[in-house]
């Protein structure tokens, strides 16, 4: 059996997942209910456009109008709950869009876009359209589109819920095959031990983070390695010719390459972080913004920073289970204070000691940028306790839209 994964979605619930095997006849069927979904959404986000859909409550209504359109006979085969499920996320990123403009961000506002037809894409059902055997060792779809039974791999834990906790299935196509997520209504807590220890993180470009005890730890090997495979993937794709098939082979190969790098680079921070959280009494980290991160196109650097934002992400989904506060500070002069008088010492990015001219304390730049973030925080809780909620970084998705830790093992190929 092999072992799936649990995902951070917020504190209350929890994500299982398992890979769908069937026949390629299913999978066409899973296909047109994913296509279907995405037409459901950008059908919405075109009716926004011309002004027919002015509210949530609109878009749901809507779903019913493309479903009684006799144009789209597709539309009225995904089960009616899946259809307003994508109605919900089409809705969501125009409630973003709105949210962007009155918070008068600067640069894009992310207007709604229409999506293309790509390998990784999903539906999703609510409680219905969907059926688990009584062993729950197979899943029917039992919508429009008869997608029928399918094996799930490694859905042994499915067993510990009651059926009606699982709020949605959502099926997830990727390059290597067909996933079935489920969405857990489950608050899971763990016992944790005082430890007496509180601990700051900085993030670097030399090591994978220093800790505000001087402790390092380095980008793990498997990360360049990696890269390099990708890059020698990426070139054989681009010698390939356009719309052939050994293009669409190169183009697969990718895909698996890069499923496989997210995995394993998913499976240490998830370790690294759980390890963090449960010797540590508060965690305190950098608010690095992930907007900025994403966008640069060095491949090295944009491999550490999806392995710096999935790290932040478990260690809040581990500081909720265990109790442990993560706080998100402000990044900017972590690295130029003095952490021992407060006073600025400006160095550029090559110093890498940090010397106090005003109080002779001397440290690796890192530890003291580590020792800053610490001391932000416990700043940050004292003045939000009694105000607000502390541990409130980063937005909770709306759907689940997270790609989920490693599911180990596959046993058979399986072509997408
Ligand atoms: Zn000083």
């Amino acid at each position: 059996m092999c072992y799936n994964l649990i995902v951070s979605y917020n504190d209350k619930m929890i994500i299982y997942e398992s890979k769908l095997e069937g026949t390629k006849d299913q999978y066409e069927r899973l296909n047109n209910a994913i296509r279907t979904g995405l037409f459901v959404r950008n059908s919405i986000i075109r009716a926004w456009i011309d002004g027919l859909i002015k509210s949530r409550n609109d878009a749901y209504k809507y779903c019913k109008v493309l479903a009684d359109n006799p144009e789209f006979p597709w539309a009225r085969l995904l089960n009616s709950q899946a259809r307003q499920a994508h109605a919900e996320r089409a809705w969501a990123s125009i409630e973003r869009f709105y949210r962007n403009c009155a918070s008068k961000i600067q640069g894009s506002k992310g207007f709604p876009k229409f999506k293309k037809q790509q390998t990784k894409a999903s539906a999703e059902y609510k409680i219905s359209g969907w059926k688990l055997s009584d062993d729950r060792r197979y899943i029917e779809f039992t919508d429009g589109f008869k997608a029928g039974s399918f094996k799930l791999w490694g859905t042994r834990n499915l067993h510990y819920y009651q059926l009606d906790q699982i709020k949605r299935v959502k099926v997830v196509r990727r390059h290597d095959g067909y996933y079935a997520q489920f969405l857990i209504d489950h608050k899971r807590e763990e016992n944790k031990e005082l430890s007496g220890r509180q601990i700051g993180l900085d993030v670097g470009l030399n090591h994978f983070y220093t800790d505000s005890n001087g402790f390092k730890i380095d980008n793990p090997r498997f990360l360049r390695k990696d890269e390099r495979k990708i890059k020698q993937m990426q070139r054989r794709l681009s010698k390939t010719q356009k719309h052939s098939k050994n293009r669409a082979k190169a183009r697969n190969k990718l895909g698996r390459a890069h499923l496989k790098v997210s995995r394993r680079r998913n499976d240490w921070v998830c370790k690294l972080a759980q390890r963090v959280i449960q010797s540590n009494d508060l965690v305190a980290i950098e608010n690095l913004k992930v907007r900025n991160m994403i966008k640069n196109h060095c491949l090295a650097k944009s491999i550490s920073d999806a392995a710096w934002v999935r790290f932040r992400e478990w260690l809040e989904y581990f500081g909720t289970v265990y109790g442990v506060p993560v706080i998100t500070v402000n990044p900017n002069y972590t690295s130029q204070n003095c952490s021992n008088c407060g006073e600025t010492v400006v160095k550029t990015l090559s110093t890498r000691t940090h010397k106090c001219l005003h109080c002779g304390y001397v440290a690796d730049r890192d530890e003291n940028a580590a020792l800053n973030i610490l001391k932000l925080a416990l700043k940050e809780l004292v003045n939000t306790v009694g105000h607000t909620e502390i541990n409130v970084s980063g937005e909770i998705p709306l759907c689940l839209n997270v790609e989920t830790q490693s599911s180990k093992g596959t046993r058979r190929k399986r072509k997408a």
